[in-house]
């Protein structure tokens, strides 16, 4: 029998992905890894209070939203950690 990973719920402190050079550069759609701006917003990531990412796309009363990731940066992440947005 198949599991279907996305039945579960994973979470990534956002620390472990985001980059040490990331600065607020004060960009309107800063990339959550690394701050550059995303100039055309394909992916999207859901962030939750505690900091940790979020395997799912559902809404939890903890969730802060979905925040924006560069196509280069979502790499970083398991493939069920980013949404197309
Ligand atoms: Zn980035």
């Amino acid at each position: 029998m198949k599991t279907d990973l996305n039945q579960w719920l994973f979470e990534i402190p956002l620390s472990d992905i985001q980059e040490e050079t990331y600065e607020e550069t004060g960009n309107k759609n800063p990339c959550i890894c690394c701050g550059k701006e995303v100039k055309n917003t394909k992916y999207m990531v859901h962030l939750l209070d505690t900091g940790n990412l979020i395997s799912s796309q559902e809404d939890f009363q903890e969730s802060q939203g979905f925040f924006p990731i560069g196509n280069t940066c979502k790499n970083k992440l398991p493939n069920n950690f980013y949404f197309k947005s």
